[in-house]
């Protein structure tokens, strides 16, 4: 038997959240978030999968971008970090790569390269998330050295929103504010009007004042709604990672027994306790507390004891004719990795895009089975 943990990626999920995305802002233009190997989903099959259904890939690097383009994937790309040497900007030139400039040091830089062709820049503001773009009030002196440079063909403004998962957060209002004030001050220097880009999934999602030319959204595309509480669109989206393995042995033990290193975790009757093949060497989180969902056979089952780096321990006595070899699902269509990620102290957006390369992946094209 081959290790069993695999993580099952299902292309026609991606789909269908990338069709919910584009149906949220059907005046925009998508720019989906592929950075960190697309969230841990692979990045050349989740660009492969949506390059008819996008205008643009967004990386966080060069280096990221280079996988794309060595796959001969010639879509639109964007370095969401920018570059940080001349010779960067004279690779994204040859490799039609977009950059974002979000610091004047960008600026020198990109006046000292040796372009081949004409590159496009997406000025970033800094509207208080406070960890990339200029200041406000820079923003038309910096726009117009960038226009400057006779070889950058296109700029677009952009911000990034700090909070707009809360929905009744007023910061992202507050952002809002500082953006559109940024651009009406811009669009009357230069006399016309410019495009935009402030969208991740929660904005575009629930904020349409933040809709732009380009949204960018990323863990909506992979299933995982940005929210912690309900929302009519967010939770018609479909998992598109599921990380699971199988039962490799079972016990029954006493009350008073106690399971796994440290015997963090004591039986208050006579249980059943079923090992599965899936550790933190896996990319099951090691903070995961005793009491984390599991679905064994499909039910729902407990996480007992501490994660090791090869297994977890399960208590299954509530659930009939648990078997050797029996499925188990860590997270995915039936339970939640945003779920999951409560019981481990972190979120959905770190236990997906985690995962080792331990874990196999497998790309379906299966039936959908949640509706809309
Ligand atoms: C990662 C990222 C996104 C996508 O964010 P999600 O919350 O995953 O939708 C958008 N914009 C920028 C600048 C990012 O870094």
């Amino acid at each position: 038997m081959s290790r069993p943990s695999e993580i099952i990626i299902d292309l026609d999920a991606l789909k269908h959240n990338c069709g919910l995305a584009l149906r949220a802002a059907p005046a925009s233009r998508l720019v989906a978030a592929i950075k960190a190997d697309a969230y841990g989903h692979g990045s050349v099959e989740v660009a492969r999968t949506l390059n008819e259904h996008v205008d643009v890939f967004a990386l966080s690097c060069l280096e990221e971008a280079r996988l794309i383009r060595e796959a001969g994937i010639t879509k639109r790309l964007l370095l969401l970090e920018g570059c940080f040497s001349a010779d960067e900007y004279t690779a994204c030139a040859r490799l039609n790569i977009d950059t974002v400039v979000h610091q004047q040091e960008q600026i020198e830089l990109l006046h000292d390269a040796t372009l081949s062709s004409s590159i496009r820049v997406w000025l970033k503001v800094d509207t208080g998330m406070h960890r990339l773009g200029v200041a406000p009030d820079d923003a038309v002196t910096m726009w117009q050295q960038l226009s400057d440079i006779s070889a950058v063909s296109d700029l677009i403004l952009i911000t990034h929103l700090a909070s707009a998962d809360e929905t009744d957060n007023p910061f992202t209002e507050r952002q809002l504010a500082i953006f559109a004030q940024v651009r009406q001050e811009l669009e009357k220097h230069l006399g016309h009007s410019v495009d935009t880009s402030i969208a991740n999934s929660a904005g575009l999602l629930a904020w349409p004042d933040s809709h732009g030319t380009y949204n960018r959204p990323g863990i909506m595309l992979y299933g995982l709604t940005p929210f912690s509480h309900a929302h009519p669109m967010a939770d018609k989206l479909v998992p598109v990672m599921t990380f699971q393995s199988r039962v490799i042995a079972i016990r029954t033990i006493e009350a008073g027994e106690k399971v796994g290193y440290g015997n963090t975790w004591e039986a208050s009757q006579r249980s059943v306790v079923a090992t599965v093949a899936a550790g933190y060497g896996d990319g099951y989180p090691r903070t995961a507390q005793s009491g984390t969902p599991v679905l064994v056979k499909g039910r729902r089952a407990s996480l007992v004891g501490r994660v090791s780096m090869d297994m977890i321990t399960v208590d299954v006595t509530h659930i009939d004719d648990v078997s050797i070899g029996d499925e188990v699902e860590l997270w995915g269509q039936r339970l939640s990795a945003n779920e999951v990620a409560l019981w481990a102290q972190t979120n959905g957006y770190e236990l997906v895009t985690r995962m080792p390369l331990r874990t196999l992946k497998r790309y379906v094209s299966a039936q959908i089975s949640k509706t809309e």
